[in-house]
């Protein structure tokens, strides 16, 4: 059906030493088209580096995928055998997080860590080696006289771009970012996202790009989606996202960065705190914090997300009034 990534009814978390199950991403479904800018939005806490990590298989014990699938080109990542899932990653898809910079080897000049990485999958010519190193350090905005470098000889964002140009390497054809840039000052990270965004559109790859700051977002996405409390609950292209947000809680979001071009202003945060992963959610996660909630409606029954405009869903009973349920009548009025 088109999509490259395909991930459907997603339910994982992390089990407690008593054997509990608690849930970080609920019920999540996500589809990115091939050579798609898909941004995933949401405060920390909201379960979208345990979406990242368990879509693409890197969740490790205690955390654990409960249920729901991952495909990628019609594969589920998460029923693959390790030797299988060694042949794809890298290959097909790769993962950059915003700690990726120290998993750089501190003795090992970079232009040797990006050869390890192409030749664990075959590229052994040195001439080739030394033309794609070259090709990527370009794509990522660095001089190619810093591959000679050593870590420690470049800065955080020189660093990161290191790691992006490895995880490019191999030209897959899906990146997952999580949080690449947060360590980051935000005009190093703007440029390190534009320059995500021409690569990807030179190579064709899509990109999965998450981060907490939504205005970070706009612009380069194609489609974005908010998350809270492990649930996608608004998703749309990104202008149509950007105008008309629909879920109090995307604009709130919004309001809470400043926007890239303007004042750099103070911002509020959002007042409250989300539901800890542990709650039994009764209504909609959002609603303690909400100042559109109805009581009677949204702290007794879950919206379902719907779809209100073409591309753009969204979970909140202001735009699904069909599905809200009957007013409870209280003692007083009977
Ligand atoms: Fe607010 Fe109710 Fe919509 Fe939830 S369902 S976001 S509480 S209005
Ligand atoms: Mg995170």
């Amino acid at each position: 059906d088109g999509a490259l990534l395909a991930v459907s009814h997603l339910n994982a978390g992390y089990v407690t030493p008593q054997g509990a199950r608690v849930r970080a991403v609920r019920d999540v479904s996500l589809r990115v088209a091939p050579g798609e800018f898909v941004g995933l939005a949401g405060e920390s806490g909201c379960g979208k580096s345990t979406l990242a990590f368990a879509a693409t298989r890197l969740l490790a014990p205690p955390g654990e995928v409960f249920s729901g699938q991952s495909r990628l080109n019609g594969q589920d990542l998460l029923a693959l055998s390790d030797a299988e899932l060694r042949r794809v990653r890298w290959r097909d898809y790769s993962v950059v997080f915003q700690a990726s910079m120290n998993v750089l080897n501190p003795v090992l000049r970079v232009r040797e860590q990006i050869f390890d990485a192409m030749q664990a999958h075959g590229v052994t010519d040195p001439a080739t080696l030394e033309a794609r190193a070259r090709e990527l350090f370009d794509l990522v905005g660095l001089r190619a006289d810093y591959l000679s470098a050593y870590p420690h000889q470049l800065s955080g964002g020189m660093k990161q771009r290191v790691v992006i140009a490895i995880a490019l390497a191999l030209e897959p054809k899906l990146v997952v970012m999580d949080e690449p840039t947060t360590a980051l000052d935000v005009v190093v990270q703007r440029q390190i996202l534009q320059e995500i965004d021409a690569a990807r559109r030179r190579l064709g790859i899509a990109v999965v790009f998450i981060t907490h700051d939504l205005s970070l977002l706009v612009e380069m996405s194609d489609r974005i989606a908010i998350m809270y409390a492990g649930e996608i609950v608004e998703e749309a292209p990104a202008a149509d996202l950007y105008a008309r947000p629909l879920h109090p809680y995307t604009e709130r979001l919004m309001h809470a960065f400043p926007p890239l071009d303007g004042p750099r202003e103070r911002r509020s945060g959002i007042p409250g705190r989300p539901p800890p992963l542990s709650a039994d959610l009764t209504g909609c996660p959002f609603h303690d914090r909400c100042p559109s909630r109805m009581p009677g409606t949204c702290d007794v029954q879950a919206p379902a997300s719907v779809t209100v405009r073409p591309g753009h869903r969204v979970a909140c009973f202001l735009h699904a009034p069909d599905a809200r349920p009957a007013p409870q009548e209280t003692a007083d009025a009977a």
